[in-house]
């Protein structure tokens, strides 16, 4: 496939527009020294060019998409005509409380049904992303032992399922990081928890399902050991379609939590953004909150701030088209659709699993959650075979790879996230496709390095794409 500017030629346009009638103005300033060179095209060819790249990229509307622990989940395309309404749209942050009463009202409903959900007392929509929200949910954390005169808290306590943003949040929020393992069974080590947690533990932050997809058992023995040590609990609910509408953190005996809107709450994710990263806290946390607090007075609904607030983690109250999004979708699935979308996302995972549980190892053998990790070292051990091999070879399924290498903690790991919204038939037609690369591999173990053998780009250098990606066309002058 050419460059846009390999297809260029000079003088080609499309002209819709006829030239203005008032004057053209020089600007004073003119620091542009040579002609911009942009590609000259027809309309047609532009069109026809971007529609080849869409077609070459895997993306959620083109198929099965399993990517485990960020998956895109269900992102409806009406919230996004709901959160473009001009009403929504065309507002502008400073204008006058009077004037937005219905935008104040949505962030209002959003954070009641998301400490609904999460059993929380007070929300801020502040924070743009799930790490953005950790960070933000610390600093919570140290404001609430600072205020108390407690200097020595200075340890955050981070078993080693957790996200990996976990810790580099904990550090970024001045931190020290004490990695708690887990046991053999997957779960945080109740043992080694009970030996860290200490006159020095701010808090423990627990990723709940963890990254191996599965719920601790021993959740509420893990927040009573922090508890009474002094510490708080931090709960990272980014993948709250696991458990939404089931169970809620507030009940488990955690303080705070973070959402991610663009995954569970119908914001799609990757990309880029924008994104939203919610904190809830309980009742004695609120006065620290970032962000605008909405309350009525006078009948009018008002922005105001929190007394003690840590300050704003960035600017105005939220990326506003996200909580639009996040609320249009709560409306449509309703008080029932909570807990029926966690139903779904943990029934197909577990479907799923157990289909390929005679063909692959499962790292762990429980039921999961809404994702399960199997490991591939025993076949790389046996005929050389990597995660990394069958993952590639699902593109020629027409099947996105799930996530690879990834936890840290189990070796040659595919993690499979299926997502709430996949039809049996999808789920048995990547087990077959699971299956037949099987096949394929112990057929010809070989042919499996070169996998896949559909796409126009198979085996790219990934640590130099993702490290030195030529996004700069070089014209050779
Ligand atoms: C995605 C994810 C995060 C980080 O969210 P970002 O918006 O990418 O910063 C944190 N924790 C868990 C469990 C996640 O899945």
């Amino acid at each position: 496939m050419k460059l846009i500017f390999e297809e260029s030629a000079a003088g080609r346009h499309t002209e819709y527009l006829p030239e203005p009638d008032i004057p053209a103005v020089e600007p004073d300033f003119r620091p542009r020294q040579k002609k911009l060179r942009l590609p000259e095209l027809s309309e047609v060819q532009v069109d026809r060019h971007y529609t080849a790249l869409a077609k070459e990229t895997r993306g959620v509307n083109g198929g099965f998409y399993p990517l485990g622990s960020c998956t895109m989940k269900y992102n409806p395309p009406v919230n996004e005509a709901a959160a473009a309404l001009p009403g929504f749209a065309s507002v502008h942050p400073l204008q006058p409380d009077e004037t937005v009463q219905g935008c104040l009202e949505v962030m209002r409903q959003t954070e009641a049904y998301l400490a609904e959900i999460t059993g929380m007392d007070a929300i801020s929509l502040q924070p743009a992303a799930g790490a953005h929200g950790e960070f933000t949910g610390l600093l919570l954390i140290k404001a609430y032992h600072r205020a108390k005169g407690d200097a020595g808290r200075t340890k955050i306590l981070v078993p080693d399922s957790a996200h990996g943003t976990n810790p580099a949040s904990a550090a970024m929020a001045g931190f020290e990081v004490v990695n708690i393992p887990s046991d053999a069974d997957g779960y945080v080590d109740l043992e080694e928890l009970k030996k860290a947690a200490g006159p020095d533990t701010a808090g423990l932050m627990l990723t709940n399902p963890n990254t191996v997809g599965l719920f601790d058992p021993n959740i509420e023995a893990i927040t009573r050991t922090v508890h009474e040590a002094g510490g708080l609990n931090y709960y990272d609910g980014a993948n709250l379609n696991a458990i939404m509408g089931i169970v809620r953190p507030g009940d488990m005996g955690f303080d705070v939590v973070h959402l991610n809107l663009h995954k569970t709450f119908a914001t799609p994710h990757g990309g880029g953004g924008p994104g939203s990263g919610p904190v809830g806290c309980k009742a004695f946390l609120r006065g620290f909150l970032p962000g605008i607090r909405v309350e009525e007075n006078g009948g009018l609904l008002r922005r105001g701030e929190a007394a003690a607030r840590i300050g704003d983690v960035r600017s105005f109250g939220s990326n506003f088209g996200v909580v639009v999004k996040a609320l249009a979708y709560l409306l449509s699935i309703g008080r029932e659709g909570v807990p029926r979308t966690a139903a779904n996302a943990v029934l197909n995972a577990n479907y799923l699993m157990n289909r390929l549980k005679g063909l692959y190892p499962m790292a762990f053998d429980a039921t999961c959650m809404h994702e399960f990790v199997m490991t591939l070292e025993p076949l790389k051990q046996e005929i050389g075979v990597s995660a990394m091999d069958v993952a590639k070879a699902l593109l020629d399924y027409g099947i996105h790879p799930p996530t690879m290498y990834f936890p840290l903690i189990v070796h040659e790991a595919l993690m499979v996230e299926p997502t709430e919204t996949e039809t049996r038939e999808t789920l048995d037609a990547a087990a077959e496709a699971f299956r037949a690369i099987l096949e394929d591999a112990r057929r010809d173990p070989e042919q499996m390095h070169g996998r896949p053998l559909t796409t126009r780009i198979r085996r790219p250098d990934e640590v130099k794409a993702a490290r030195k990606p030529v996004v700069r066309y070089d014209f050779g002058d």
